[in-house]
């Protein structure tokens, strides 16, 4: 099974896909946690060349031509071979990310990202968690924990409310995968919800 969490910045998306992968991990199965973008060494490497760059050294197009790059080397090494294996796969942001971040922020580039993702990706998570917070208490979160790569400076809280609208959107357009979750509670009882829906898509 290949389970992704989307989110906005401090939306505590990286905090539950680990909680979630510590639960499997309880009930015996094999799990992959992995993250984007990144989760591969080269991956990880075109990551750093974005994130860490100055602001504006990509334009809009090539910063998407990077992540696909960057997916493709990560679907290839480690979620494709992963899956085949029988792993499950916990990957905190994917494919929709992507449908934002890079799809709507700088411009609308979002026709070009979904038709890169058919030519290069060609899959989806079976089940996306969005892990839903108010855009001012996530960039709140996330401000506190401002590191170099957090891009904020440049985004800010219009941003932070664009993205968020734009991932309900698309948990509409993606109806069978996504299940949205409030993620204005405890980290426990968040990661509740997230492995009964689990267990749920398991058991279908
Ligand atoms: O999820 P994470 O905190 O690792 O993301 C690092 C930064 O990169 C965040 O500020 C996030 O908004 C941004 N990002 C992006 N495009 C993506 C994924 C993340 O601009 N596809």
């Amino acid at each position: 099974m290949f389970i992704s969490f989307e989110g906005i910045d401090g939306s505590g998306k990286s905090t539950q896909a680990r909680l979630l992968a510590e639960a499997l991990r309880k009930e015996g199965l094999d799990v992959v946690l992995t993250r984007e973008p990144g989760g591969s060494t080269g991956a990880e490497e075109i990551r750093a060349l974005v994130l860490q760059g100055e602001p504006d050294r990509w334009s809009p197009h090539t910063e998407l031509l990077l992540f696909t790059a960057a997916r493709r080397d990560h679907m290839e090494r480690v979620i494709t071979p992963a899956l085949t294996a029988g792993k499950v796969v916990i990957c905190d942001r994917f494919a929709d990310s992507t449908r934002m971040y890079q799809g709507l922020s700088r411009g609308d580039i979002r026709a070009l990202v979904d038709r890169l993702h058919d030519m290069m990706i060609g899959r989806e998570p079976d089940l996306t968690f969005l892990i839903d917070i108010d855009p001012a208490v996530g960039l709140a979160r996330a401000k506190g924990r401002q590191g170099h790569e957090e891009r904020f400076e440049d985004f800010g809280l219009d941003l932070q409310k664009k993205m968020r609208a734009g991932f309900v959107d698309l948990s509409h357009l993606f109806p069978d995968r996504f299940r949205t979750i409030n993620g204005g509670r405890s980290p426990e009882e968040v990661a509740a919800d997230v492995l009964r829906y689990t267990q749920d898509m398991a058991a279908d």
